[in-house]
């Protein structure tokens, strides 16, 4: 459906757990985290409900991500039961990929079409630091578990502080082999994210130019959201750039987010939204939880203004809104 500025809005982010097996440092505090394990999360029957209804409004694309996602016992069946609903097209999972590996083959057996996977150093030592977790073989062995399953696979990366800033050429070496594409994004004022400084896109890419002859700019198109493309040439895989910092690309958005909590997002920068988890309880009837579904994503907001101050700003760590 189109929202109130004309934009086409069809896809729905689910984040389906605050729970994590890492603790990133930019993204959660290490004492904070265990707060969140008593919440009450959505449940299966209720996910679908939400789904079903954005379905029927024109939501094609699901992303299933956290908090890590994999932790849900439940992950398999609820992306085979998403993948029944009329209308779905797509179903994606954004995970740290620490335990991947052992269901990937189910997963997609139930319908997942590609896996995004957060990966922010290939050294172990930095993976560790940045996760506080020493998991990195774990991680690098799904990904090759995902292409030779032909999934589509993506890499987030985040550049941190001093930590991962050297490793630019690393990751793009990576796309050499592999038919992958590896996406940095910038860092973003949000949680822990406030703590620490992100590099900008256009950093990332004066040193990629600087190391690369040959690089292609690829073509975008509508389906590949926010992110710019490059290859270098003769290369299997692409990089991508997610710039929410340095450009805003609030007027191609086509997307409201799902928190664990049923709380339906406008906007990943504002706190308001309707609280689907409340009406649920109620026993409010399908025909009303469209309408609701359908009121909220008219009204998205224009634009988000990270580095502004402004009223209703989500004060939420990544983990709780689902990045
Ligand atoms: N656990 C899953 C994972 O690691 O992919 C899903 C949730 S995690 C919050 C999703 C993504 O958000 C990760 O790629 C992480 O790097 C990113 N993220 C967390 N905090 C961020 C921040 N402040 N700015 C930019 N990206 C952030």
């Amino acid at each position: 459906m189109l929202d109130r500025f004309k934009r086409e809005i069809d896809y729905l982010r689910i984040s389906v757990t605050e729970n994590c097996n890492l603790k990133c440092v930019y993204c959660i505090d290490e004492n904070t985290l265990s707060n969140f394990c008593n919440k009450e999360y959505l449940s299966e029957d209720e996910i679908i409900r939400i789904v079903t209804q954005c379905a029927v409004l024109g939501i094609k694309k699901i992303r299933i991500t956290g908090g890590e996602p994999l932790v849900r016992k439940d992950i398999e069946s609820l992306i085979g039961r998403i993948n029944q609903i009329d209308g779905i097209e797509e179903i994606y999972i954004t995970t740290n990929g620490v335990l991947l590996k052992d269901k990937l083959a189910k997963l997609k057996e139930n319908g997942l079409t590609g896996v995004n996977i957060s990966l922010d150093s290939l050294k172990r030592d930095r993976f560790e630091k940045l996760t506080r977790f020493d998991k990195l073989s774990q991680v690098l062995s799904a990904i090759d578990k995902a292409l030779s399953l032909n999934l589509k696979v993506k890499i987030n990366t985040v550049i941190v502080d001093d930590i991962n800033k050297d490793e630019i050429i690393d990751f793009v070496n990576l796309t050499k082999n592999k038919n992958l594409q590896v996406r940095f994004i910038e860092l973003m004022p949000i949680g822990e994210g406030k703590k620490h400084q992100g590099t900008s896109n256009e950093e990332v890419l004066n040193i990629i130019e600087k190391n690369f002859e040959n690089i292609q700019i690829l073509k975008r198109n509508k389906r590949s959201g926010p992110a710019h493309y490059i290859r270098v040439e003769d290369f299997k895989g692409s990089v991508g750039f997610i710039s929410p910092i340095s450009s805003c690309f609030c007027e191609e958005c086509n997307r409201i987010r799902l928190t664990s909590e049923g709380f339906l997002k406008k906007c990943l920068h504002y706190s308001y939204g309707a609280d689907l988890k409340r009406y649920l309880k109620h026993g409010i009837d399908d025909e009303n939880l469209k309408k609701l579904i359908e009121d909220t994503i008219y009204n998205k907001p224009e634009k988000h203004y990270f580095m502004k101050e402004c009223d209703n700003k989500e004060n939420k760590y990544m983990n709780q809104i689902g990045g």
